[in-house]
């Protein structure tokens, strides 16, 4: 059996444990269905954002609303694509009205998902999207706006801190730090 296999049937085993958003003790109103990570389980570069939108949750895929679409091409300048890499996000089921994720929501989610997801992909780098999947991983206080494009280490893995896509919507003059950051984390594999 090739890595890859072993890989992809672990995750399919993590995943059929959450079929339902329901199966989460939390408060999913609104929610439709889980939305996993997807792409490459054997990719060297994993992607975590915050929590599905409206379209990943009509969609069942993380990242394909506006933010997505962002994402894709910066990582396309970046001579990426989203098959070869690994995207996931923190919390596996929409907000109610997508308001931020609450800490034991985003307690609960890594607990149950995103650490198994992290042990099974074994990434060589993780590039997180925003402060609500830079807290989940580092849970040390530190802040974006002082550590982004930093590499922080984590027993042994490189975290690349950066700007959420939905943000540098909202803030286009910060589109070439976030290219950058992607850049920088390519170079890193
Ligand atoms: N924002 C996120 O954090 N994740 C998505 O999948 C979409 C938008």
């Amino acid at each position: 059996m090739s890595q890859k296999t072993s890989k992809e049937q672990l995750l399919k085993k993590l995943y059929k444990q959450f079929s339902h958003c329901s199966d989460f003790p939390l408060e999913t109103t609104g929610a439709t269905r889980v939305v996993f990570g997807e792409g490459n389980p054997d990719a060297k570069l994993m992607i975590i954002g915050e929590a599905p939108g409206k379209q990943e949750d009509e969609l069942g895929k993380p990242f394909v609303g506006r933010s997505g679409k962002l994402l894709t091409s910066i990582l396309e300048q970046a001579g990426l694509t989203r098959y070869e890499i690994f995207i996931t996000n923190v919390v596996k089921c929409r907000p109610p009205n997508n308001r931020k994720p609450k800490p034991h929501e985003v307690a609960l989610y890594k607990k149950l998902i995103l650490l198994q997801e992290i042990a099974i992909i074994n990434p060589r780098v993780i590039v997180t999207l925003g402060a609500t999947a830079l807290e989940a991983l580092l849970e040390n206080g530190t802040k974006i706006s002082k550590a982004r494009g930093i590499v922080q280490h984590q027993n042994g893995l490189l975290i690349v801190p950066t700007y959420h896509p939905a943000y540098i919507l909202r803030n286009p003059t910060k589109l070439n730090d976030f290219a950058q950051d992607i850049k920088f984390s390519k170079s890193l594999l």
